[in-house]
């Protein structure tokens, strides 16, 4: 087992990364890696960005750090206006920490002490969907629905409950339209808040573009319109986790600006430090906010790391790569690339269910069988083959095993860099079909 790391691989032997050059990772012994899946969708740049890298240069012989308790400092107030500026209507504050983790923790708390400031006190509980992962701390790790995750720490978790995800290839009945079938699954919602009791639901969270659980799975046209409209009925927050699908993965800034939706909470990390800085955010609305500042006066909550300058330093690098070097745009255009070049590959293959997804945020899904769907056994590990034969063949991707229902088979999500070129794009789907086929070989 590698000294530092708890058993991440298999066999606890891992190459030692020591390079980064664009689109690639390259080891200490000088083997190249195309970055298929940016790591976990973080590495939206590449691994050697000059703004950013430029940024932190500068930054460091100003100001590393200056404590949240005693100072604000220019880069994180920078990094705050500029997130509200860009971000769904109703957005107004920004909330830095230093992950993803950390950015739903503090939605959780803020909902909880939101609704303890308005006189509403028995409002304490979370629904979530079953397709979702939303962070390995506490609180997060009870609002995801992975199950596999979930299991060993039961009972360390708060009572969140879970409801069906928006998972149109496995889901949507063949008599039913998309926009019906987004009705029936939102409607999901009610049902559990009505079964529940309004006056204890504080919020309903869930990823726009499912990420690690699922790969890549958008909500059909019209589901998180239903759903706002539930949670505003039933006065519920709608909290979005964008840490994966959020900052530009999608083609938008925000994936939920695609569906035409205006959460009350926002929650993003992964491509907002691009891997340069750990960093992460939780955007709220006035409304939370002022709450709070009438309120009690502050959040009852922080973190030692959070408004790192060293991070908003990064992090403000890396969003004007992507605002003004006109990333979003690439992101929509080598994203079809990518979707082309996947379905000429695998849009016939005996086993390939499912490609989708959007913008730079692609995923395939394995099934055993084509037409009736049926998974792979479990037992032949085709996911953690998949990756084991990607790398192999000098490609970083994402593969996962699902376990939502028992009804959900192998898939690998695709995260590349916003800077991928044509001919790198072709690159990822030859090795991933390369890998594919020996992962599924007898
Ligand atoms: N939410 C989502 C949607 C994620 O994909 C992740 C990370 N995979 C997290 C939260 C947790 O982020 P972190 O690993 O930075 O704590």
């Amino acid at each position: 087992m590698n000294n530092h790391i708890f058993g991440r691989s298999t066999k606890g032997e891992m190459p030692v990364a020591a390079k980064g050059d664009g689109c690639y990772l390259i080891d200490s012994d000088g083997r190249r890696y195309l970055d298929g899946s940016g790591g976990a969708a973080v590495s939206c740049l590449g691994h050697s960005n000059a703004a950013v890298r430029a940024a932190l240069h500068a930054q460091i012989d100003h100001l590393a750090f200056a404590h949240t308790g005693f100072f604000t400092s220019e880069p994180a107030e920078t990094l705050a206006d500029r997130l509200i500026e860009n971000a769904p209507e109703g957005i107004d504050r920004v909330y830095l920490v230093s992950g993803g983790s950390e950015a739903v923790e503090a939605a959780i708390k803020l909902a909880r002490q939101y609704f303890l400031e308005i006189g509403q006190p028995g409002r304490h509980r979370v629904i979530a969907r079953r397709q979702s992962y939303h962070g390995n701390t506490l609180g997060a790790l009870a609002a995801g629905g992975n199950a596999w995750r979930r299991t060993q720490f039961a009972p360390l978790l708060a009572d969140t409950t879970h409801i069906s995800p928006c998972y149109e290839y496995r889901d949507r009945r063949d008599d039913e339209t998309q926009e019906a079938y987004g009705l029936r699954v939102a409607n999901e919602l009610e049902t559990e808040i009505l079964r529940l009791g309004p006056e204890t639901v504080m919020a309903f969270m869930a990823e726009p573009v499912v990420g690690a659980t699922a790969g890549a799975v958008p909500a059909v046209p019209g589901y998180l319109k239903r759903i706002r409209e539930i949670c505003d009925r039933y006065g519920v927050l709608l909290i979005l986790d964008e840490v994966m699908c959020g900052m530009g993965r999608t083609g938008h800034l925000f994936a939920c600006q695609e569906d035409g939706v205006a959460p009350d909470m926002i929650t993003i990390a992964k491509g907002l430090g691009a891997g340069y800085q750990p960093i992460g955010a939780l955007l709220t609305s006035r409304g939370i906010f002022d709450a709070i500042a009438t309120g009690t006066g502050f959040f009852q909550h922080g973190h030692t790391y959070m408004g790192h300058a060293m991070a908003a330093s990064a992090a403000n690098a890396v969003l004007g790569e992507i605002l003004d070097g006109g990333l979003l745009g690439r992101v929509r255009a080598q994203g079809d690339k990518l979707d082309a070049a996947l379905r000429a590959e695998f849009g016939q293959h005996a086993h390939i269910g499912d490609i989708r997804g959007r913008g730079l945020f692609r995923g395939v899904e394995l099934v055993a069988d084509r037409e009736t769907k049926e998974t792979f056994d479990p037992k032949r590990c085709i996911a953690a083959r998949i990756k084991k034969e990607a790398f192999a063949a000098g490609l970083i991707c994402y593969p996962m095993s699902g376990t939502i229902d028992g009804q959900q088979g192998d898939h690998v999500l695709l995260a590349p860099p916003f800077i991928i070129e044509d001919a790198q794009i072709d690159e990822l789907v030859g090795k991933l079909s390369t890998a594919v086929e020996r992962a599924i070989a007898p």
